[in-house]
Order: C-alpha cells, then structure tokens, then sequence
C-alpha cells in the first residue's frame, strides 16, 4: 500500500481547520500547530455569512447548525435615528466563536496541536521539514501556512511581502441584547444597520450570546465604527496603559483608558442615541487596525499559503473566512486531481492568487467611502458613489459580489 500523503497545517483557526478538513477529504494525514497554548475562543466578534461560506461549512463536514441569526433587512439612519434608506435582505450573521467551534469539531483532537509555535522550514524538493519553536520538528510532503496576516510562515518564504496599513481603523464591541434599552431593541437589533457620518461608517447587526447563546434576550449586538486616523495616529494609538508601545494593535485589556474616554466623548457628539446605547454597553471596546495585502504567489516549492496567509483584504465585505475556506477547497481539489503534488499546487495557485487578489482590490474599492488616499480617477468615482447611503447599503457585505 502506498503512504498517505501528510501534511502539516500552521494555524489552529479558520483556514488552519479548513484545510485540515479538505485534507482528510481527500485522504491525506494532516495535523495542525497552533501557536496558542489555550483553545481559541472570543475572538473578534461578528462574521458576515455567504453563499461561499456555508458551502465551504457543507463540503468540509463541518456544516452549517446553529449558524446565526437572520436579519430580514438593512437600513441607514440619520443622527436622529430616523431611517433614511432601506434595502430588504436576508442574511445569516454569525460569529468566529461559532465557526471555530464547527470547524473544531472537524478535527480529530489528537491532530490538533496547540502550543506550537512555527519556526521554520526546509524543503528539499519533495518533503519539508518543519522546526517548531518548542524544539519539535515534523516531516511531511506539503506545508500548509494558515497563520494569519502575519504569518510566519509567508514572513520565512516570502518576507518581502507585507500587509498595507489602510489608513483607517475600526473600534469594536459586542453589547449584550439583556443591556440595552428596548428602544434600541426595537429599533436596531434585529437589523443590519449603517449610521454614515462624513468619512465614517457605524456598522452593527445581531449575533450569537455567549457559547452560541441564539435565544432572544441572549444575544449581542455587533459594533463596529470605522475611524480615519495615519500611521502616526495609529503608532500613539498602539503605545498601551502600560507605556508600552506595540507594533500593530494592542491586547484589549491594555488599551489606554484616556484613548477609550477619548473614543466615547467623540461619539457622544456625533451618534443616534441607539447606537451611543451600544457603545455606552460595551465595557471593554477595542480597536483594530485595517490592513490589506495579497502574495503573489501562494505557492513556495512544498509551502502552500491559504486564508489571511495568503492574502487579505480590508473587512467590507466580510469575506475572510469565505475565502478561507475556499482557498482549503481549492487546494484540495487540486491535490486530488493530479498525482504530481507539484503540479497540483501550480494549479492551485493558479486558481486562488487571482481571486485573493481581486478580493483585495474590490476591498480597497469600497474602502474608498472613508477618503483615504484617493488616488486615480476611478478612486474618486467611487467615493463620490458611495457618499450615498443607498450605493453603501447596496455594496457593503453583500453576497455574489465576485460573480458580479
Ligand atoms: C474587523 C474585522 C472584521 C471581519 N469581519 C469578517 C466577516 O464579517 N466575515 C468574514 O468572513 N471575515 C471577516 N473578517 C476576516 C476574518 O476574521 C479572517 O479572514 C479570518 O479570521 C482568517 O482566518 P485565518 O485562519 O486565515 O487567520 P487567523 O484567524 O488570523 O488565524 C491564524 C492562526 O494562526 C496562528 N498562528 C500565527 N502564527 C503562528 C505560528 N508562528 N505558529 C503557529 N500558529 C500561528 C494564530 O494564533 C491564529 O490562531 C474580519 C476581519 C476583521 C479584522
């Protein structure tokens, strides 16, 4: 009998797991290294669902139970929070504890390795070995890095590329349904809603309570405000209440609290009463930062990038952990129609690298709405289009954007 082909996964969450799925599909051993000691829970918050995705949870075995919650429409409202456009559609919103949880549940325990901290590898052709950190090496055909926008395994082949700061940041939070006012139940929480101020955009929908919680009076409330602010912003914005200055976010226990009282004022002044409801029930609000980058190439000799390792765009479309998992298909199907590993990840590059990267750039286009470094013609054309609500509300997390 031949050898199962093996591979080893970098990165225990989304494409990590996915891949890990597609994998054992196909017949391959696989086992994942995650770096975090601990399981990975609350992370982040909201994710937008799509066609994609759900059929990505389907053909991996991971499915689609319990996924969320529907909203039946969005709609855009003023200071006053009057409603001032409105676009009917039904949308699954969920949460990255919920997919981690499913995609978790994939995966055989014992090929789940957390506490490993990728360090390395080296490729002779057809094998890699790869060095971990904690002093463990493994060999295996293929390399999977699914580790992240900073992943470490693209910073050991390809370190010339490096994720792009956008120019604006998002602060997030997820109030509990249980601590806002009924008024802000009634008039926001089973929605998809926009506030657009001038260079700004308040995002929020309902999500999951906490492990998964779908019952009403359970729930929260995902939030998110996107803020201009430049590199020099963002650096004092990353030095903690420790003083300590970090490289590209900080831990949301040591965000400053005079940055937080900060935020809080600021959106005093300029938010709807339901959405200053939201903030005021946040207790621990956090900023990130939005990067966006694509390799190009996802292919290094044995070393296959998928998920954020091999591309990421700025978050309006919310279609991270879409791509994810079809980057983990598609390498795959690869995979499982040519015998010739080589070949095989050709192929998947060939597939993938374009896609990610036109994911980037139709993230960079929507980004445009917030006048950041409006470059061409064809930048302003389309900040001039979405300084309409309705053009927002039709392009912002909106499925089948590829296909159109
Ligand atoms: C504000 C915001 C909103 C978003 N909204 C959405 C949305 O609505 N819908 C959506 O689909 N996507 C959304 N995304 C994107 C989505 O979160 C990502 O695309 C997705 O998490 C990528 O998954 P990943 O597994 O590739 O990377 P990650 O989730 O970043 O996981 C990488 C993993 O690798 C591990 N790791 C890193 N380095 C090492 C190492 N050296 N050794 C071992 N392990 C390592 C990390 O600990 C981590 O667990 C959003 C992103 C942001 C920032």
């Amino acid at each position: 009998m031949p050898r199962n082909r093996r591979a080893v996964i970098i990165g225990g969450s989304m494409s990590g797991l996915f891949a890990a799925a597609f994998l054992r599909r196909i017949g391959w051993d696989v086992d994942v290294f995650e770096r975090s000691p601990v399981e990975l829970v609350g992370r982040g918050a909201g994710i937008t669902t799509h066609p994609e995705l759900m059929e990505a949870l389907e053909n991996s075995g991971a499915g689609t139970a319990d996924l969320g919650i529907e909203v039946p429409k969005r709609f855009a409202i003023d200071r006053g929070g009057k409603i001032i456009g409105e676009r009917p559609l039904r949308q699954i919103l969920t949460s990255w504890d919920r997919l981690q949880r499913l995609l978790r549940e994939t995966i055989d325990p014992a090929h789940y390795h957390l506490g490993h901290t990728f360090a390395g590898v080296d490729q002779d052709g057809s094998k890699v070995r790869v060095n971990f950190a904690e002093g463990r090496a493994e060999a295996a055909d293929l390399l999977v890095g699914g580790d992240g926008i900073r992943s470490s395994v693209r910073a050991h082949i390809a370190p010339d590329v490096q994720p792009i700061y956008a120019g604006y940041y998002i602060w997030r939070g997820a109030p509990n349904e249980a601590d806002l006012q009924p008024e802000t139940l009634r008039r926001i929480f089973p929605y998809f809603v926009f506030f657009l101020p001038e260079r700004q955009q308040v995002i929020g929908y309902p999500i999951s309570g906490f492990n998964n919680d779908l019952r009403p009076g359970h729930r929260r409330y995902n939030f998110i405000w996107y803020r201009v602010g430049d590199t020099q912003k963002l650096k004092q914005m990353c030095v903690d209440e420790n003083g300590h200055q970090h490289a590209y976010s900080v831990p949301p226990p040591l965000i400053r609290k005079d940055l937080i009282a900060q935020m809080r004022a600021e959106a005093e002044d300029i938010m709807p009463e339901v959405f200053l409801d939201c903030l005021r029930n946040i207790a621990q609000p956090f900023f990130t930062p939005i990067y966006d980058f694509s390799a190009p190439s996802l292919v290094y000799g044995r070393v296959a990038l998928v998920g954020d390792a091999g591309s990421s765009s700025r978050p309006h479309m919310g279609f991270g952990v879409a791509k994810a998992g079809g980057d983990a298909q598609a390498l795959a199907d690869a995979l499982a129609s040519h015998d010739d590993i080589d070949k095989a990840l050709a192929r998947y590059d060939a597939v993938r690298q374009p896609i990610g990267e036109r994911i980037m750039l139709h993230g960079r286009k929507l980004g445009t709405h917030l006048g950041v470094n409006l470059k061409t013609e064809e930048d302003r054309r389309m900040w001039q289009l979405l300084q309409d609500e309705g053009a927002m509300m039709d392009w912002i997390a909106v499925p089948n954007f590829l296909a159109a």
